[in-house]
């Protein structure tokens, strides 16, 4: 049996880890390139777009794959729409692997927002000196602003970025102290982050809550609809394997 998994996040890996090597199956991991250095995981790796939803749809079946995850970021809205509709295509299941989205705890100062654009109008009168972690795609929509910001991102931004803008290259995952000493030595007013769930990045939420800062919370992209979802590589190893 061949397992495709579209990755690009922790959980992917994760997910590769638990499959890679189990007798009678075969793991192929897809990433899309965007990042220098990424972190690979366990079994093969294809790197690289697959040119649309027809593309992966030839890909699946030039490859005798059996099966899909998609396990992308949940803001990667476009492959997850290429995946239904290309495994609709080859007629190989689909299961789609997504970690919640974060909650607000009580001290919570969140703004909720749609999407980037509307993140940059939220800001005025939150602050002088901003933290985005949006990443580094995107950020033209925070171009035009005067604020201060400090960017971080995993490689530098390479589009139009604010004016005022100091990036700090880092990848998660990140500490409750290292988040509050990033805060606090930057003077930061207001952080944004989209609502990417997950732990490894979730302890700017708690540091932002502790300072008492305001946060603006982008809202994911939807997901297609009829694709089953799974909130945990274990629970997508088990849609793969069967009860154990
Ligand atoms: P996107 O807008 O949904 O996808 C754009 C195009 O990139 C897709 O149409 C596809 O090209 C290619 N692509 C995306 N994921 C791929 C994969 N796993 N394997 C092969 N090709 C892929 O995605 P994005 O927001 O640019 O994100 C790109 C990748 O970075 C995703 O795999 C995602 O898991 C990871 N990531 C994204 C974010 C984020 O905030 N967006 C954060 C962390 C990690 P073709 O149409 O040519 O096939």
């Amino acid at each position: 049996m061949h397992v495709l998994i579209l990755g690009g996040t922790t959980e992917a890996r994760a997910l590769a880890g638990l499959l890679h090597a189990r007798p009678g199956l075969r793991v192929t991991s897809s990433l899309a390139g965007r990042v220098a250095r990424p972190r690979l995981p366990e079994g093969e790796v294809r790197i690289g777009g697959f040119g649309g939803a027809d593309g992966l749809a030839g890909w699946i079946g030039g490859h005798a794959v059996d099966a899909v995850i998609d396990a992308t970021h949940p803001f990667a809205g476009r492959i997850s729409f290429n995946a239904a509709r290309a495994a609709a295509t080859a007629h190989v299941p689909l299961l789609a692997l997504r970690r919640p989205g974060w909650v607000p705890a009580a001290g919570d100062r969140w703004t909720s927002v749609p999407s980037l654009e509307a993140a940059a109008g939220a800001l005025g009168g939150l602050g002088e000196r901003v933290f985005l972690t949006t990443g580094r795609m995107g950020l033209a929509a925070f171009a035009g602003l005067p604020q201060w910001f400090l960017v971080r991102s995993v490689d530098a931004p390479d589009g139009p970025v604010p004016a005022r803008t100091e990036v700090l290259l880092d990848r998660g995952p990140f500490t409750l102290d290292g988040e509050r000493e990033l805060l606090a030595r930057h003077r930061i007013d207001v952080l944004v982050t989209k609502d990417s769930g997950g732990a490894a990045t979730a302890p700017k939420l708690a540091a932002a809550r502790e300072a008492g800062l305001p946060v603006v919370v982008v809202g994911r992209p939807p997901v297609p609809a009829d694709v089953p979802v799974a909130a945990t590589p274990e629970e997508a190893a088990a849609w793969v394997l069967g009860p154990v």
